[in-house]
């Protein structure tokens, strides 16, 4: 059986830059099960992994394009300091905005703070290390959910 649209697989990932900095991983945990070709997974992954079988081991590239988006500069914005009152602000801390949203600090400046409002892996080049652990066809409830269900998914 190959991941094709509408199958649930479960995979393991290491995620890392191309710094070799690792970002992310499933090793060690639960893997990532996932039904291919409904939106689960960023474009670049379910590319990468159509096609596969169960005990493949490779690694898929994906540009900010097909990950996280490129970096929107129109969603940085300086704001007083006096906004955050007296806490020791540093770059790399992130607030939830009003609206919902995560903005991370990229800049900061004696009267200003810079706040980012794209997503941390925004601009980012992205490398999978995937391995291919189960194959199974995704089922009907699942399907029409848009996600799955039993290990590695929903309990209800
Ligand atoms: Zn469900």
């Amino acid at each position: 059986m190959q991941i094709t649209k509408h199958k649930v697989a479960s995979i393991h990932y290491t995620l890392t830059d191309n710094d070799g900095k690792i970002l992310d991983s499933s090793v060690g945990r639960e893997p990532l099960t996932y039904i291919q070709g409904i939106g689960n997974l960023i474009p670049g992954m379910e590319n990468g992994l159509e096609g596969k079988s169960k005990g493949d081991k490779f690694n898929i590239k994906v540009s900010p394009e097909e990950g996280y988006g490129v970096k929107d500069e129109a969603l940085t914005q300086n704001v007083p300091r006096s906004g955050f009152g007296n806490q020791d602000i540093k770059v790399g801390m992130q607030f939830q905005t009003e609206q919902g949203g995560v903005v991370t600090v990229s800049k900061v400046g004696l009267s200003d703070i810079t706040v980012d409002a794209n997503h941390p892996l925004a601009g980012v080049e992205l490398n999978f290390d995937v391995e291919v652990l189960e194959i199974r066809g995704a089922t009907e409830e699942e399907l029409a959910h848009g996600h799955v269900h039993g290990p590695g998914g929903h309990h209800h």
